[in-house]
């Protein structure tokens, strides 16, 4: 059984699998000033106010998915959290977003090879699967999605204004970014230079000047990708797809650049030495942001030890707005550690939510008209503290399920749906939220009445009766363990 068996399935038609939970609310609005956005910014150490380039202008890079897999929850995060950026940015300034896709790496070479499949049919199809199961967590699409192997000339040139700066070499078909060459490197991920090099015990490869330099470009044998350069047929490092990718199509200095923790170094500290260095000490980006990481019941998530839950399997038995909510619910730089109640503690939220909105004419006049709290904008304002925005919408859940007052209850259900438009929650109707469930599928009340109908017969010794309820269950896909507490039950895949 999958891991995401395990789960209790509750699908809502039209969001867990083809994802839209935008679908009830998406109207223009027109454009509010900020209050005061602050951001942690990396490379400053702290939280600091959020000032753009270019007044009422944003620019944010976010280092997309290499493509040689399906997406694990954990990536799932920093798809979602800057996600909601972008959406809070929008409200206010004309945002550029683009979220880059690595289609060129050592990685999807060794899947094709292990696979036997060619390179472009691996990176298609998980670029296809990527974008739809981010869809179903109610990620929208960034204005731009650039891919690595359809830059290749301007890393080409990127990496010819290094060479000719004096910031990288070329050595046996190789160019190598030239770190001593860049004082400032280090300060993104708080290293010092020295230190690393007296610590190194990497053994050097004879072509680097030193342990520390990092390939721009290295050479391709005839049976891997590769490109015609002025160093010979070879294919580009990771770090220089994105100086290229952001430089084309957001130009030498960012406002924002987002990922996962894991990529402060090198990944992101290679970037900035590159750009910077190729862009005579113009900053790169203003403010560096980086998502804590995930964990699954307090383990990594890993391979070896197969517990990597991929999100293409959990949206088959979990609404996506559920995930969402989920990996919404931690702020977004601490560590997250998902398990079993994390899913079920975000499906009680919406619930409570859900149910609050349930019964209440909201005219769609209403829902266009309405303000999204000011509260969970200053909330989310506040380094997208998201614990406190879902507070200030239970707050909001809790005014109308105390108020009778037709009018007042509308206007607050109109309040959390652009509050959870915001968030890019609540775009279900409460009535299919509750009755959502897969076509033919047992509910959880169905589920819990069988047990108790097969908890009788077992009292009253009708064993027979007793097991052909459970084989009735399991032909539904319903696995059920007695135990001390009783009996529990989950789906099976
Ligand atoms: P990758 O496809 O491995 O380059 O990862 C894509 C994004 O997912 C990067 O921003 C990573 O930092 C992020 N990421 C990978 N694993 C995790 C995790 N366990 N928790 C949070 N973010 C992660
Ligand atoms: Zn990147």
């Amino acid at each position: 059984m999958s891991w995401a068996g395990k789960f209790r399935a509750r699908r809502i038609p039209g969001i867990a699998v083809s994802g839209n939970i935008d679908m009830i609310a998406s109207f223009e609005r027109p454009k509010p000033k900020f209050m005061s956005l602050q951001l942690h910014d990396t490379l400053q150490g702290r939280k600091v106010p959020f000032e753009p380039l270019k007044k009422g202008e944003v620019t944010l890079y976010l280092c997309g998915p290499t493509v040689y897999n399906y997406a694990h929850i954990g990536n799932a995060r920093p798809a979602v959290v800057f996600d909601l950026l972008a959406r809070l940015l929008r409200r206010s300034y004309k945002l550029t977003f683009a979220r880059n896709i690595t289609d060129v790496d050592d990685k999807i070479n060794a899947a094709s090879i292990e696979t036997g499949k060619p390179i472009d049919d691996i990176t298609a199809k998980f670029i296809t699967a990527y974008n739809k199961d981010m869809g179903a967590l109610g990620v929208h699409p960034p204005d731009i999605e650039p891919r690595a192997t359809q830059h290749i000339a301007e890393m080409i040139a990127m990496i010819e204004t290094l060479i000719e700066k004096g910031h990288a070499y070329e050595a046996e078909n190789h160019v190598l970014f030239d770190v001593s060459s860049n004082p400032d490197y280090g300060k993104l991920s708080k290293r010092d230079l020295r230190e690393m090099i007296a610590g190194s015990r990497v053994e050097v490869a004879p072509y680097k000047k030193a342990a520390h330099d990092f390939v721009l470009w290295k050479p391709s044998t005839p049976e891997l990708p590769g490109w015609d350069s002025p160093w010979g047929r070879g294919r580009p490092g990771w770090h220089i797809e994105c100086s290229a990718m952001a430089e084309k199509h957001l130009g030498e200095t960012i406002d924002i650049h987002a990922g996962g923790q894991d990529l402060v170094f090198p990944h992101h500290e290679n970037e900035l030495a590159q750009s910077r260095c190729a862009h005579d000490g113009a900053p790169f980006a203003r403010y560096w942001l980086h998502n804590g990481f995930l964990s699954m019941d307090h383990t990594k998530m890993s391979k070896s030890l197969g517990n990597v839950l991929l999100v293409h399997d959990l949206i088959k038995t979990t609404p996506g707005e559920v995930i969402r909510l989920a990996l919404l619910s931690a702020h977004y730089r601490q560590p997250l550690d998902w398990s079993e109640e994390t899913i079920e503690s975000a499906r009680k939220m919406l619930d409570r939510l859900y149910g609050a909105l349930q019964g209440v004419d909201v005219s769609a006049a209403d829902r266009a008209t309405a303000d999204v709290s000011e509260d969970l904008i200053a909330a989310l304002e506040d380094d997208l503290n998201t614990p406190k925005a879902l507070a200030e919408l239970f707050g909001l859940a809790r005014e109308l399920n105390k108020t009778s007052d037709g009018p007042t209850r509308s206007a607050l259900a109109a309040q959390m749906y652009a509050s959870g438009e915001l968030m890019g929650l609540l775009g279900s109707d409460p009535e299919d939220w509750f009755a959502g469930h897969v076509e033919g599928e047992l509910t959880p009340a169905d589920i819990e009445a069988l047990i108790e109908k097969r908890n009788a017969a077992k009292a009253a010794r009708d064993f027979a009766a007793a097991d052909a309820i459970r084989e009735r269950l399991s032909e539904a896909g319903v696995r059920i363990q007695d135990g001390r507490d009783g009996t529990s039950w989950r789906r099976s895949s």
